[in-house]
Parts: structure tokens; sequence; C-alpha cells
């Protein structure tokens, strides 16, 4: 069953706080317009407020900053990386996908530290 929508109307008061402080967060983080097809979300499951990009992954506030959430399609475990330390594969697919979740983070993150040195140098 899939509860999240996109339409802002259904978005509550505290969801709409949630969604500005995303937003903001994301105004930020020097990352504008390196994420394709990022949406605005809301679970009514979870009640998460959170972006989505074109590739599914989902990104939402980790004490004020934004930070992609991850889920482990083999064992359900779900949290931000540093969660990520108290998640205990199950099997090889399992410490497999952690595998690759953090190593294409820590490529994204060598992209985003070449783009604000190239900012940088612009600025200068
Ligand atoms: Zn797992």
């Amino acid at each position: 069953m899939n509860n999240t929508t996109q339409d802002l109307s259904e978005f509550g008061y505290i969801e709409l706080m949630e969604a500005s402080k995303l937003l903001k967060a994301y105004a930020d983080s020097h990352n504008i317009g390196e994420l394709k097809g990022l949406t605005l979300n809301f679970n009514s499951s979870s009640g998460f407020v959170f972006l989505s990009d074109e590739d599914l992954r989902v990104y939402m506030l980790n004490n004020d900053k934004i930070e992609e959430w991850f889920n482990c399609s083999y064992c359900g475990f779900e949290g931000f990386k540093d969660d990520f330390k108290d998640h205990k594969p199950k099997n090889a697919e399992c410490n497999e996908f952690v595998k690759d979740c953090f190593e294409f983070e820590n490529a994204i993150n060598e992209q985003n530290d070449n783009y604000n040195i190239s900012i940088s140098e612009v600025l200068k």
C-alpha cells in the first residue's frame, strides 16, 4: 500500500513546517540541481516528510541537515548512514546492499566536495 502523496493539500500543519525546514536545508546544502527529478513527499503511514529523487532515493532531515535515508530491502533495516552502524547483516545480500549504498554515497560526497571547491574558486 502506498500512502505517499505529493499533494500539499494533504499535508497537515506539522508536515508543512517539516517540509519548510527540509526545503531550507536543501537550499542551504549546495546541492541544488544535482539531484534530478526531486519531489517533496509525505507518507501518512510513517508520518515522514521527505525529498525523493528520480532514482527513488530518499532524503530527510537529520539534526537540521539533509541526509539520505537508507532502507535495506533484504532485512528491512532503515535509517541514516550513522544508524547503519547498528545494522546487523542477516546474509551476504544484506551486507552487499550496505556496501553498495555507502560506497555510492562516498562517491556523491566526493562530487559535492569538488563542486564546493569550484564554487569557492569562482567566488575568489
Ligand atoms: Zn539488511
